[in-house]
C-alpha cells in the first residue's frame, strides 16, 4: 500500500521526495514556507514553487526528516 499522508504538517526545512521528476532531473524538494500553500524550492536546479498542500500530500512520496546531511 502507498503511504498517504493524511493532513501531514509539512515544516519549513524538510526535504520532500516527490513522485514526479522535475524537469531539471530532482526529484528532492526543500520546504520554504508552509501554511494554506507550501512554497518549495528544488534542490537541484534551485527553482521556487507554491503548491496546495492537498496536491503536496498527493505529490509526496516521501519525507525526509531534516537530518545534519551535508549536501552541499
Ligand atoms: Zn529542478
Amino acid at each position: 500500500m502507498p503511504g498517504q499522508f493524511h493532513l501531514y504538517q509539512f515544516k519549513a526545512g524538510e526535504i520532500l521526495i516527490l513522485k514526479k521528476q522535475h524537469p531539471c532531473g530532482g526529484r528532492l524538494w526543500q520546504v520554504e514556507r508552509a501554511g494554506a500553500e507550501i512554497a518549495l524550492k528544488c534542490l537541484t536546479c534551485g527553482h521556487f514553487m507554491t503548491i496546495s498542500r492537498q496536491k503536496l500530500e498527493k505529490a509526496v512520496k516521501t519525507v525526509q526528516s531534516n537530518t545534519d546531511q551535508n549536501s552541499g
